[in-house]
């Protein structure tokens, strides 16, 4: 099976000003090298750290942020090389929803103008079919049909995340890139959405690139899951067996913080030692050394490549953990 969207050693940099008055200009490397493809229907999860460049990465695909190197590409297509009518329909195909379900909505419009603004944008279907399309989209995002002349202030944080929900899938995309879906609303809802964003997947098949800090959420919707440290991916495998076994010591220090999930054994103290280094300067080898309990003096000086361990696992480390054939 081809990938829909790929990622080919893709990197970001952002300029972060001077070190003093006169020092050389300095760079935040936010995403370094990364490979990573989403496949028809699929569910990939990006987990990791505060700053390890996961929004950043999805930014990139859609063009949000430049990209300093490496290619992205579109059902095989160099998104770079595309025209303006090309990249349109895939902007179209590519839908996002954000974080925060109330920032995300202008609160001047009616929810019917908000969900339809995709439509006009693209300018798909006439005023009567838009109407008839908000309609539909209510109620598969379980919504009353009259929230449609209403504004975003009268709804809680759940049902303005499932209207920022129904204005994704408005232009019937294949994806949706969803950052961080759940971590503005009570956690009573949270599973409501979680339910909600499954069921609209396996109806409408649907490819999801899950951006969570959320554990519980990743594996309960994911079908892989790659984990970034530092603008790498340092490891991605198929959901249960990053899950169950996982490779990296990163990856088995942030699944260490959550004790409940995963049925791989836990290793008191495993959770992660130190603060994340900066990643104006991050450190030589695998950056990841200075906080890993496994490093030797190979992991401070070459830096791991991301290498098949068993299938579809894979891991940027030079002592993987022993995972599962
Ligand atoms: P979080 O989970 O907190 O959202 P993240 O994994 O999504 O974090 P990013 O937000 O992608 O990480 O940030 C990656 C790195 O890039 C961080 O060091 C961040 O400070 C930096 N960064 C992100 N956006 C910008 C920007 N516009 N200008 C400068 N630096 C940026």
């Amino acid at each position: 099976m081809s990938p829909i969207l790929q990622a080919e050693n893709l990197s970001v940099r952002f300029p972060a000003g001077r070190e003093g008055w006169f020092g050389p200009k300095r760079e935040v490397q936010a995403v370094s090298n990364v490979d990573l493809s989403l496949f028809a229907g699929e569910t990939l999860a990006l987990v990791g750290e505060s700053g390890s460049g996961k929004t950043t990465f999805a930014r990139a695909l859609l063009g949000l942020v430049g990209h300093s190197g490496g290619t992205m590409r579109f059902d095989g297509a160099d998104i770079a090389a595309m025209n303006r009518t090309a990249r349109q329909a895939m902007r179209r195909t590519v839908q996002m929803v954000f974080q925060d379900p109330f920032g995300s909505l202008d609160p001047r419009l009616t929810v019917a103008s908000i969900i339809a603004e995709p439509l006009r944008i693209h300018n798909i279907g006439s005023a009567a079919t838009r109407r008839e399309r908000v309609r539909a989209l209510l109620v598969q995002v379980g919504l009353p049909p009259d929230a449609a002349s209403r504004y975003p202030h009268q709804f809680s944080g759940g049902q303005r995340q499932r209207i920022a929900i129904a204005r994704a899938l408005a232009p019937a995309p294949r994806i949706i890139i969803a950052d961080e879906p759940l971590s503005a609303l009570d956690v009573s809802i949270q599973s409501q959405i979680l339910n909600l964003m499954a069921e609209l997947r396996d109806r409408a098949g649907l490819s999801y690139l899950l951006i969570s800090h959320d554990l519980a959420a990743v594996h309960h919707l994911a079908d892989r899951v790659a984990a970034m440290y530092l603008g790498r991916v340092v490891e991605v495998a198929p959901r249960d067996a990053l899950f169950d076994t996982p490779a990296h010591p990163y990856t088995r220090a942030l699944l260490d913080a959550v004790p409940r999930i995963g049925a791989g054994k836990r290793v008191p103290g495993g959770a992660l030692q130190g603060d994340i280094p900066s990643p104006l300067a991050p450190p030589p080898g695998c950056a990841f050394h200075p906080r890993c309990p496994r490093a030797s003096s190979v992991c401070a000086v070459e830096a791991p490549v991301l290498r098949v361990l068993a299938g579809a696992h894979q891991a940027a480390c030079h002592h993987p953990l022993e995972i599962a054939a």
